[in-house]
């Protein structure tokens, strides 16, 4: 794989991530769960969503293992739709799925953060699975169970 050739802090944070994610773990109580397998990587992600009364998703988790980018996109995913509304999730999701196929998006549309370290991506056809599995599995959990 290229991922040695991605830019050097874009790798940093990338690696930031899978060395401490963020949300990673288990919710307990009244709360969506799906679980989503990436066969070609090994990748194997659970999302936890607990969403409240007015439709926000108030806390997220994710559980799991697989590669550095599967972690990573997962663990930017939960830090970036925690307190979000569930349609804002699912644009958010969409819109990554579209920057991961390359397409251009308006840059004012996804509040990127250290989603931006992913864009590179893109450029690895193989790998765009494993960065957008987490996303996937939110969408899952959300839309199967809600
Ligand atoms: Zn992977």
């Amino acid at each position: 794989m290229s991922f040695n050739n991605l830019d050097t802090l874009y790798r940093q944070v990338i690696m930031d991530h899978y060395k401490s994610p963020r949300n990673k773990g288990t919710l307990d109580g009244s709360v969506l769960i799906a679980e989503m397998n990436n066969p070609s990587c090994g990748d194997r992600i659970e999302v936890y969503v607990h969403i409240n009364d007015d439709e926000v998703i108030e806390d997220i988790k994710f559980d799991g293992e697989g590669c550095s980018i599967s972690m990573a996109s997962a663990s930017m995913m939960t830090q970036a739709i925690k307190g979000q509304k569930v349609e804002d999730a699912l644009k958010m999701s969409e819109l990554f799925s579209q920057m991961m196929m390359g397409e251009d998006i308006d840059p004012g549309s996804l509040e990127l953060g250290d989603i931006e370290a992913l864009q590179g991506v893109s450029q690895f056809p193989a790998r765009i699975n494993c960065a957008t599995l987490g996303w996937k599995t939110m969408e899952r959990t959300v839309h199967e169970n809600n």
